[in-house]
């Protein structure tokens, strides 16, 4: 099993190495060279397993030898084992053809648990067996940070650092980062706005002296084992409304194309997926990029829905690559023209991606009405990605079950959701003492030498 980059020119690597390298050295992202094929049968074997015998069988045919069979299994069941729910991504039931799939059973209550406990066993054992160490360093608007950091904690090979911007983050989320104890974590509160936050962990990354001096990694949604960790609850939910004999449709709260591409690679497997529909707020670049043939970007406009206020959707490289024909120099010429602001999807990209894409857009006063109205319905509390997700499915149902994607609890966004029902949403049981832990934090100022000599001195002690 071999992985190729987007922009055709970066070294064909393993799936180790692939996970280790994250963004391929000509900016392009890593894909399969060619994705495994699973039969009717193949399918049908694992419906009615557990989610961590089904996340076995659909990711080990994309691993090749990283991990021998025993070690992955103890891998996926170490993963998952923090879940709060036995099915770890249970299904419930809104309407009579359209059912919500809950994402937020993990420690840090939102879907990116799937991928980064995935992804932080998988590191520290291909770390282990050679000794070595790497530097983790990310930016966070709040989701990926806190996932990363509760992943990390305590692993013996990685250290993980964490910049979110001071004084910009919900409670819960800063909480769920600076409450982590273990000494490999560090939660670094910055001055200025994510965007800085962002600039600085790039700055790191194309300062190949300090890249290679503390060994630098990256776990942001770029990262291919990361999508593929997300293939499994596509495959684990479309078996439960059965697949593979009968087909499903998804919608999919999207920011980052991250976690619709794995819906992508799932019915590229061979998994019957009819539709998958992507749902935007406000920030909506890739609702007007299926309708109208052109990817643009507009600024930033902040909404109830922060993980998804993205500019550019990085992701969706990796499905331009297949719309035009796996033509590498092709999706490169694409992407210099971002810098210009976007570009005009050729007739027959366009063709192949609504195809497989629909897509819709949600206002902030119909994620609010959607909340409200759905728990008058149904009894089921959205958080407002979730919220984003079921209006737009509400416009696509047919007669085929659609499942939406809900990425984050509730309680993670009790302020949107207070709004909306008049009732702040509890933390579940198992976290309910967070606001009583103690924090550590370090305040940093966004400056580029001082975060470095910070990352160097506390990796050296
Ligand atoms: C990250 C995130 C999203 C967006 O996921 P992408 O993979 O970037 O499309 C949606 N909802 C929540 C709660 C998130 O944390």
């Amino acid at each position: 099993m071999r992985y190729i980059s987007t922009r055709g020119t970066a070294p064909i690597l393993t799936f180790g190495q692939a996970m280790m390298t994250g963004l391929a050295r000509d900016g392009g992202l890593y894909v399969p060279q060619v994705v495994p094929q699973f039969t009717k049968a193949d399918f049908a074997a694992l419906a009615g397993k557990s989610y961590e015998d089904i996340a076995y069988g659909v990711m080990k045919p994309f691993m090749g030898d990283t991990f021998t069979d025993d070690e992955f299994r103890d891998l996926i069941a170490k993963a998952y084992a923090g879940f709060g729910h036995p099915a770890r991504a249970p299904l419930k039931q809104l309407a009579s053809n359209h059912f919500l799939l809950e994402l937020f059973h993990g420690p840090t209550l939102a879907f990116k648990d799937f991928a980064m406990q995935l992804i932080g066993q998988m590191m520290q054992a291909a770390l282990g067996k050679t000794g070595e160490r790497i530097t983790i360093v990310g930016a966070t608007s709040g989701d990926t940070g806190s996932a990363a950091m509760e992943a990390f904690r305590g692993l013996a090979n990685v250290d993980v650092f964490i910049l979110f911007p001071h004084g910009r983050v919900s409670d819960v989320q800063r909480r769920q980062m600076t409450t982590p104890l273990e000494s490999n974590v560090h939660a670094l509160a910055m001055d200025g706005s994510f965007d800085d936050a962002q600039a600085r962990v790039k700055d790191m990354f194309n300062d190949f002296a300090f890249r290679d001096g503390v060994r630098l990694a990256g776990v942001n949604s770029i990262n291919w084992a990361r999508v593929l960790a997300q293939v499994v609850y596509y495959v684990s939910s479309a078996l439960s409304l059965g697949a593979p004999h009968r087909p499903v449709s998804f919608t999919v709260p999207t920011g980052n194309f991250g976690d619709v591409f794995a819906g992508y690679i799932a019915r590229s497997m061979g998994l019957p997926i009819e539709k998958l529909v992507i749902a935007t707020n406000q920030n909506d670049i890739l609702d007007r990029a299926l309708r109208a043939g052109r990817y643009a970007m507009d600024g930033v406009k902040p909404s109830i829905s922060p993980s998804m206020d993205i500019q550019i959707s990085s992701n969706f490289e990796r499905a331009l690559f297949d719309a035009y024909g796996r033509d590498g120099a092709a999706v490169a010429g694409l992407m210099a023209l971002m810098k210009d602001g976007g570009f005009e999807i050729a007739d027959a990209a366009l063709r192949s991606l609504r195809g497989t894409f629909a897509s819709g857009r949600c206002s902030e006063d119909e994620t609010l009405a959607t909340i409200t109205r759905t728990f008058a319905q149904t009894g089921e509390l959205l958080c407002p990605h979730g919220a984003v997700g079921v209006k737009v499915a509400e416009e696509h149902l047919g007669d085929v079950p659609m499942i939406t994607l809900a990425t984050a609890h509730p309680a993670k966004f009790p302020d949107a959701v207070e709004q909306a029902v008049g009732f702040r949403p509890a933390l579940p049981l198992r976290m309910a003492d967070l606001f009583e832990r103690p924090e550590r934090v370090t305040r940093v100022p966004n400056d580029l030498g001082a975060l470095q000599s910070l990352v160097r001195e506390r990796i050296a002690s």
